[in-house]
């Protein structure tokens, strides 16, 4: 799932892993059923293989950085404009690290 981590005063969105609960960083995948598109799964890699045991063959996946490329992307967000605004809301102690 996407939430919103608190660490200390800041928070953040982060990524949790739909079978550990733990908070994805690096290797992790997205998932969906195939050819149904709708709520969208997050997993370790290392988590992959058990998610599917649980939740059957029929899902499709793509990468975690793969996934938030193509996000990016589609939303047409303007790279320079959301760097600012990152930084606008670090100096208020916003977003996490
Ligand atoms: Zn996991």
């Amino acid at each position: 799932m996407i939430t919103i981590q608190y660490a200390g005063s800041k928070n953040c969105p982060v990524f949790l892993c739909d079978v550990c609960g733990e908070q994805i960083q690096q290797d992790g995948n997205v998932l969906w059923r195939h050819k149904k598109p709708g709520e969208l799964r997050f997993t370790h890699k290392r988590c992959n293989t058990t998610f599917k045991k649980a939740h059957g063959p029929d899902w499709d996946w793509l990468p975690l950085p793969a996934f938030l490329v193509y996000l990016w992307r589609n939303t047409a967000i303007d790279g320079g404009k959301a760097k600012k605004v990152v930084e606008l809301l670090a100096h208020f102690g916003e977003g996490g690290a």
